[in-house]
């Protein structure tokens, strides 16, 4: 099912997030983990490309797990900062016999040790779009930033790049994580300033160790509210408390996002599973 299509509900949406295993022998672990996932229940599962602008060689392999033996919709992300044109159309091939038809559009990290761009490379998200377009019917999102992109000049150019994308065939956007609602509730106002009306996903991490933290605020520079730091200063050495509070504040910001309309909703839960459901079955009355 395109997720587009899914979108168009009135209904809420929460979907979840796997990455994919580094080695193949970790795959048949990996399945079982798609498959806890999957009985969760969620709209849709997007699986990761990589990290760090990387290539991955399982994501294909664990989005088809996802969609064609789990039955759950599947989102798989794509970058391409690392790769040229060749790479990009064999991925697609491998997505498109497998049926699969959502693609989350990247350029992915810079590498720091690669020359960017390659010879006949692509230098941004959009450029990779209208290649995903011309190679077939796939439905395309991409990634926005509600307190801006790090390297985006200020937050109005990170918007203006933001409509290129839209404007290159991006049918849904799903947010960096942030931690104060009232960041995600400026951009949207923001964004639709700049007549970007595609629906926008609200991506939620919950943090629950203490590790997570420093790279939250090293890669994605989140803000990090007085009353989310006062949680991790008080609960650092109790790893289970910090779960527990990290699962509780995840819950009441995805609360008062459905409170105030916003209603499709992902949830970062890096191969977590039971802090997916322990956050999901926090919402049973809600969604
Ligand atoms: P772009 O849209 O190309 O933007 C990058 C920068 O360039 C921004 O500052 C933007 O303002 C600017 N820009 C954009 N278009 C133009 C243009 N046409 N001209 C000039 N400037 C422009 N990384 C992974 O490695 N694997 C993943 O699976 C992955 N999944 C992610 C999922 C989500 C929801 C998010 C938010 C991020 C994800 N990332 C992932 C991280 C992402 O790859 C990085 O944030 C990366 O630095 C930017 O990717 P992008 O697609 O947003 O790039």
């Amino acid at each position: 099912m395109k997720i587009s299509e899914l979108l168009k509900t009135k209904e809420v949406t929460i979907s979840c997030e796997l990455f994919p295993p580094k080695k193949g022998s970790e795959l048949k672990k990996a399945h079982e983990l798609v498959h806890e996932m999957a009985k969760l229940g969620p709209a849709f599962i997007s699986v990761t490309y990589g990290a760090s602008g990387g290539i991955s060689e399982h994501t294909v392999d664990m989005a088809n797990e996802v969609q064609n033996v789990n039955g759950v919709p599947v989102l798989a992300h794509l970058t391409c900062a690392s790769s040229g044109r060749e790479k990009i159309h064999q991925v697609l091939g491998e997505l498109k016999e497998r049926k699969i038809e959502n693609i989350l559009a990247l350029r992915g990290d810079i590498p720091e040790d690669l020359e960017f761009p390659l010879p006949n490379q692509y230098h941004h998200a959009n450029e990779l779009m209208e290649e995903i377009k011309a190679f077939g019917d796939f439905c395309i999102g991409g990634a926005c930033y509600p307190e801006g992109h790090p390297e985006a000049e200020s937050i109005e150019a990170d918007i203006d790049n933001l409509k290129r994308k839209v404007e290159a065939g991006c049918e849904f956007l799903t947010t960096q994580m942030f931690f104060d609602n009232n960041i995600l509730y400026n951009f949207l106002y923001r964004a639709l300033k700049k007549n970007i009306e595609v629906p926008v996903i609200a991506g939620i991490m919950p943090v629950t160790n203490a590790k997570q933290i420093k790279r939250i605020t090293s890669l994605s520079g989140s803000i990090l509210p007085q009353r989310f730091r006062a949680i991790v200063e008080r609960f650092a050495e109790n790893p289970a408390a910090l779960k527990q509070a990290g699962i509780a504040y995840a819950t009441d910001q995805i609360i008062d996002l459905i409170a105030n309309g916003v209603n499709h909703v992902h949830i970062y839960t890096m191969n977590k599973p039971d802090v997916a459901g322990a956050i999901l079955k926090n919402l049973s009355e809600i969604c």
